[in-house]
């Protein structure tokens, strides 16, 4: 990045001035590059604790490998109750991206580059993940990642706001998961991936992501859990054909239509042919 006149070490949001881009794995960074950046502000050498264990759930640092993900999924400190970690490793499988990334690219990263494809925006939506964010001026705000997402390398983002961490809550970590993810081709970028969550108090969430430039979720209390011909209507009746995305790494009518399919699969596989209220 041949603009760059300094790179500097901070996460101080009162540092931050026009030309500047926050840089954590710089794995978007150095392979897109830029004709306009003047500065680094490199969060890297914050220290910040990646991973952080509580009762009540996960605080994941903002600069937390893919690769530290990863080895969490099979870190004795979780909980075993905690069975929602096993989407881990499929998340962090769903990078077309090889070990050299996963070493450097961070969760925070991810979210903020705002791709469809971001595993790590699948992931922490799917489990009801919030984003705490520091701003210019010293203050702070928290956001769900799903509503932070906003489109297509577009999120709620003001200038020189900074993640600084995500809280995944204990109550979505104890939940029963299914995870799909469809791409073209071997080894290609996720064209669809969706996650469905079955909390201990019965509430049943599906997120749609990979399909759709930003995340979409859909919920149904116990008493109201869908037949397959139900959620499909949902899903049609909330997703118009233009809110899928369309690229060269999935079509429209090709996204849509798994995406119906997969949360097919996903009620079927959450729920028993005897559970309330699916009809085979
Ligand atoms: C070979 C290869 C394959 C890839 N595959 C995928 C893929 O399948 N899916 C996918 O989504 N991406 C993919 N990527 C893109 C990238 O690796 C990931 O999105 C990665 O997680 C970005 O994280 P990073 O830490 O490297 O971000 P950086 O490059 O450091 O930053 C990316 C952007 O986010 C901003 N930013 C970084 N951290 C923060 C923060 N804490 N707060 C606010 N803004 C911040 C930066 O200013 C910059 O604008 C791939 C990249 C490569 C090179």
């Amino acid at each position: 990045m041949n603009t760059i006149s300094a790179m500097v070490p901070t996460t101080d949001p009162n540092d931050f001035r026009d030309g500047d881009a926050w840089l954590a794995g710089g794995t978007v960074l150095f392979s897109y590059g830029s004709h306009s950046l003047s500065r680094l502000l490199d969060i890297t050498a914050a220290g910040w604790e990646p991973v952080t264990i509580t009762e009540a759930g996960i605080e994941f640092a903002a600069t937390c490998t893919i690769a530290q993900l990863y080895a969490l999924a099979q870190d004795p400190a979780l909980p075993t109750a905690w069975s929602a970690a096993d989407l881990f490793r499929p998340a962090c499988d769903s990078f077309v991206a090889s070990f050299k990334i996963w070493n450097l690219s961070t969760m925070g990263g991810n979210i903020a580059t705002s791709l469809p494809a971001g595993p790590i925006i699948s992931l922490c939506s799917a489990l009801d993940a919030r984003l705490l964010i520091l701003s210019p001026g010293g203050k702070q705000r928290h956001e769900p990642v799903a509503e932070f997402i906003q489109g297509e390398a577009k999120n709620s983002l003001a200038p020189g706001e900074l993640i600084r961490s995500i809280l995944v809550p204990a109550h979505a970590l104890a939940a029963k998961t299914a995870f799909r993810r469809l791409s073209l081709n071997n080894l290609g970028r996720t064209g669809v991936m969706l996650i469905g969550r079955v909390d201990p108090d019965g509430l049943f969430t599906l997120t749609v992501s990979g399909s759709t430039p930003r995340p979409h979720q859909f919920r149904f209390p116990v008493g109201d859990y869908p037949s397959p011909a139900k959620l499909v209507n949902c899903l049609e009746e909330r997703l118009s054909p233009d809110d899928y995305h369309d690229d060269i790494h999935g079509r429209q009518p090709w996204r849509r239509a798994m995406t119906l399919r997969l949360g097919v699969e996903i009620l079927n596989e959450l729920f028993s042919a005897s559970g309330p209220g699916i009809e085979r």
